[in-house]
């Protein structure tokens, strides 16, 4: 019975001992983090420590009873990026708790990229852009400036910049192109020029250019005219624009002057045409738009005469025989030889001529045949309302010389004596017609007018010798 009661008492410390290892072994020490084990932050972000927990298990007396401290080791800086480790452990009796937490500092922000802009800054087109200023600056590198990759393409200028992260950041500036300068025009010669009257204006020239588009020359606008034969002033303006359409002017003022008074007025009289030469010394007159009188003859030329007065020549009667014994022998005999004239000239021009130059002059000799015809002669085409023209300069081609430089001495030199000179040449005598250019341009050059005879012209009269 005794033995019974031992084995009893056996049973019953194993099987507590059982029971008490069954209890003791489902108790354990737990840690609970608070917040993610594994969390990532921004660069410069604070790091606030969730903390953990420890937590007895197994047991609903122990967690009463104890609390156990949770230690933690490790430290985060945000102010480096990087992967951090916090350890967390907790100790209680024999049990021992530990956990870990993985942060990790990152800098996701890229750099900022500040452009400068200088107000009222430009650059001309073509050159390369003068750059205002810019600066870079990262949450995490600081100051990024000197990393700041520029490129101009375009006329945008891009910048580029990439933190130790790798985070990049770009901008952009559209380039402001500008020309303010215009060109500049260069007016050669005189601004003010006072040009004689009669006298072709000649450009003295111009240059235009500019600083971008350079040599402008060609692309000068000139407007106004000058007229040398009407005296005043003129503006002449010069306008150019370079590609930018800046665009600037010039302007040059010419003053025609007033016709001069001519030095004296000079009446070219051919008598004894028209003649195989006549054509030509028309050609002459013509070139330089001179007109003279033609005191016409009747010698087989007729149509010429017609050519004369429609060229703007005067035309007078000379004679139609030109026979002094026939025209001088009468008062009757002389008109019917003027009248006979007169009808082939209105033949020829539609007109009758009122002007006339006697055969021989007023002066002749050659008439005393018929004594005292001369001073009948004068008076009687006079009262019929002609007027006769004698000549106070003599070229001397009739008779006195055939030699053309002689010609043209008499006559440059008679001309000069006289305010008003009548000029006795012939249009019948070739060497004459070649004398006429060089006259010509001798009264002009010096300022001599050269008109035609009409009835009210100075007459140059002779005194009568018969
Ligand atoms: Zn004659």
């Amino acid at each position: 019975m005794k033995k019974r009661k031992v084995c009893l008492l056996i049973l019953g410390l194993l099987l507590a001992a059982a029971a008490a290892f069954l209890l003791l072994s489902r108790w354990q020490l737990r840690l609970e983090l608070r917040g993610e084990e594994d969390c990532t932050l921004e660069y410069g972000e604070p790091y606030r420590e969730p903390g953990a927990e420890a937590v007895f298990g197994g047991s609903p007396l122990l967690p009463a009873l104890f609390s156990p401290e949770v230690r933690i080791r490790g430290t985060v800086d945000t102010g480096a990026t990087g992967d951090y480790t916090l350890e967390y452990t907790a100790e209680c009796l024999w049990f021992t708790a530990a956990r870990t937490r993985r942060v990790h500092v990152r800098d996701t922000l890229p750099p900022v990229i500040t452009l400068t802009e200088i107000p009222g800054s430009f650059t001309l087109p073509g050159s390369a852009y003068r750059e205002e200023g810019f600066s870079a600056a990262d949450n995490a590198d600081g100051d990024l400036t000197d990393r700041v990759e520029r490129r101009e393409e375009n006329g945008v200028v891009t910048y580029t910049v990439t933190d130790s992260s790798g985070n990049s950041a770009r901008a952009e500036r559209t380039v402001r192109y500008n020309d303010p300068y215009p060109p500049e025009i260069i007016l050669l010669g005189e601004r003010a020029l006072t040009l004689p009257y009669g006298t072709a204006y000649e450009e003295p020239g111009y240059l235009a250019r500019d600083s971008l588009d350079g040599d402008l020359t060609a692309r000068v606008e000139v407007t106004g005219e000058v007229d040398p034969g009407t005296p005043g002033n003129y503006t002449l303006r010069y306008t150019v624009e370079d590609s930018w359409h800046n665009g600037v002017c010039a302007r040059r003022t010419v003053t025609v002057e007033p016709k001069p008074e001519p030095k004296g007025y000079v009446y070219l009289t051919f008598d004894d045409g028209p003649s195989k030469h006549t054509q030509r010394l028309l050609d002459i007159l013509d070139q330089y738009g001179v007109k003279v009188t033609f005191f016409v003859v009747n010698y087989g030329l007729n149509d010429m005469i017609g050519k004369e007065a429609a060229a703007g020549h005067s035309i007078g009667v000379h004679s139609a025989t030109h026979d002094y014994y026939s025209i001088y022998a009468s008062e009757e005999a002389y008109f019917a030889d003027l009248d006979k004239m007169n009808a082939i000239i209105y033949a020829q021009t539609g007109a009758c001529s009122d002007i006339i130059r006697f055969p021989g002059g007023s002066s002749n000799t050659v008439s005393r045949f018929n004594p005292g015809i001369m001073t009948r002669l004068a008076g009687a085409v006079e009262a019929r309302g002609y007027a006769y023209f004698d000549w106070n300069v003599n070229s001397g081609d009739a008779g006195l010389t055939n030699d053309p430089d002689e010609i043209y001495r008499n006559v440059i030199e008679g001309i000069q004596k006289n305010e008003y000179s009548v000029v006795l040449m012939h249009d019948s005598r070739g060497y004459t017609v070649d004398t006429v250019e060089r006259i010509l341009v001798w009264c002009l050059e010096n300022n001599y007018a050269l008109l035609p005879l009409d009835h009210d012209s100075p007459t140059a009269h002779h005194r009568i010798g018969n």
